[in-house]
């Protein structure tokens, strides 16, 4: 099964992603996840876009598809695509990229939250430098030290507010015209990603009939 989790930064596609891959064995492409990998590898890739990808700004669509294509080198197993696509040129070459290979996206989700809360959910994310799991100072039972690994917690180099506010305006540039694209194909739910982490994996799991 093949799906995206569309959203503006801050709607919770990488933690819900991550609850997929866990309970239910997807394999979890975050794009925002592989560029930030080039940048720490101080990759050419890395170095050319470390300044555009901390203001905020998209990386050019070619680029992104090509890391995205590598990491989905031979991937037999449930996709979960987090933070992809991103603009309407990225939805039609994965379209063409899975139409070649006979399969094709099966849901697509919108989760759908407030500006503000996504302005207060960026701010206020915390990433372990060791393993990247992600915190928010805000959940009653933060620690600021990493739970799962012991790891030091950082703020992600985009989550200022500036930059969140910028990010913000980029998707509804950008990526807000894929809910048109989208909006009238089979398997497009739209996810109310307001409540708890838990309250929104049970709306996305019954959207994808992952109910046991
Ligand atoms: P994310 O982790 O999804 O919030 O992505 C962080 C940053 O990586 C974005 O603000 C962009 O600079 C870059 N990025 C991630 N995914 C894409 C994409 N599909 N297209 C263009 N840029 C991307």
């Amino acid at each position: 099964m093949n799906v995206i989790l569309l959203g503006s930064p801050g709607a919770g596609k990488g933690s819900q992603a991550v609850r997929l891959k866990d309970e239910f064995g997807f394999r979890h492409i975050s794009t925002g996840d592989l560029i930030r990998a080039e940048i720490a590898a101080a990759t050419p890739l890395g170095k050319k876009v470390e300044s555009l990808v901390k203001q905020g700004n998209l990386v050019a669509d070619d680029l992104i598809f090509d890391l995205l294509k590598n990491a989905l080198k031979s991937e037999t197993r449930s996709i979960v695509f987090d933070g992809f696509p991103r603009t309407i040129a990225q939805a039609e070459d994965l379209d063409k990229y899975l139409a070649e290979q006979g399969k094709k996206m099966d849901y697509i989700l919108s989760i759908e939250l407030t500006d503000e809360e996504a302005i207060k959910r960026l701010t206020s994310r915390r990433v372990c430098k060791s393993c990247g799991a992600v915190y928010n100072i805000y959940w009653p039972d933060y620690k600021g030290v990493c739970t799962k690994c012991g790891g030091e917690l950082y703020t992600r180099a985009d989550d200022t507010l500036e930059s969140a506010k910028h990010r913000l305006d980029v998707f509804k540039k950008e990526t807000q015209p894929l809910l048109d694209y989208y909006g009238s194909k089979p398997g497009f739910v739209k996810i109310n990603g307001l409540g708890a982490l838990e309250e929104v994996f049970a709306s996305i799991k019954q959207a994808l009939n992952l109910i046991k």
